[in-house]
């Protein structure tokens, strides 16, 4: 065997191997941040867990009380989980944040607001519609793993927790309650957070 054909094999065991490593972990990480960087056209090359686990993706060093806000969103997410008697996917390591950069600063009322700019879709034509696209304060990425993409914030950090509990709910009930998740993902049809009381 050549050392050509050596590569190659290498290669090969490479793409196959199985996911429980660390090898394949970067790959769903790899593919994660690809979409997220689609979708927002930022890069994330920042990354780091928050105190309690989750994983978060940035495009700035995030500060501590980014990374401590993303924490208490999803513990007011898991609290409100568990009330509804939902078990899965309640674990901080459960969750990727990415965290893009603000498209704008503020609202058409003038407040603070940061949100990320993405295209319109389902909801071209609807009162969300600025021409194409569309601000939203989050918008879920994927669910396997539970993904999800907020702004960059400098205050205002209960938005921050509320942003994350509220793309979580989506994620929570797509693992627990898959009808109801069908009913309140698109947000064009009417309806909108909180979905779980
Ligand atoms: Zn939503």
């Amino acid at each position: 065997m050549n050392k050509f054909s050596l590569q190659i094999l290498l290669l090969l065991f490479l793409t196959i191997t199985p996911f429980s490593n660390p090898q394949a972990q970067s790959r769903v990480d790899n593919i994660l941040i690809n979409e997220a960087e689609r979708i927002t056209r930022d890069t994330f090359t920042f990354s780091t867990e928050t105190p309690r686990g989750a994983h978060v993706f940035a495009v700035n060093k995030p500060t501590s009380k980014m990374l401590n806000s993303i924490d208490a969103g999803l513990a007011d997410l898991f609290t409100v989980a568990l009330r509804n008697n939902y078990s899965k996917r309640l674990n901080y390591s459960d969750y990727t944040i990415f965290i893009a950069k603000a498209d704008r600063g503020k609202n058409n009322a003038n407040q603070y607001s940061p949100d990320i700019a993405i295209g319109a879709a389902q909801y071209a034509g609807s009162v969300y519609d600025q021409g194409g696209f569309i601000y939203a304060a989050g918008m879920v990425l994927a669910f396997n793993p539970c993904a999800f993409v907020i702004a960059e914030h400098t205050k205002d950090f209960q938005r921050v927790s509320e942003v994350v509990r509220f793309e979580g709910e989506h994620l929570v009930l797509y693992h627990n309650h898959r009808k109801h998740y069908n009913k309140t993902a698109d947000h064009s049809q009417g309806g909108g957070h909180p979905i779980l009381q």
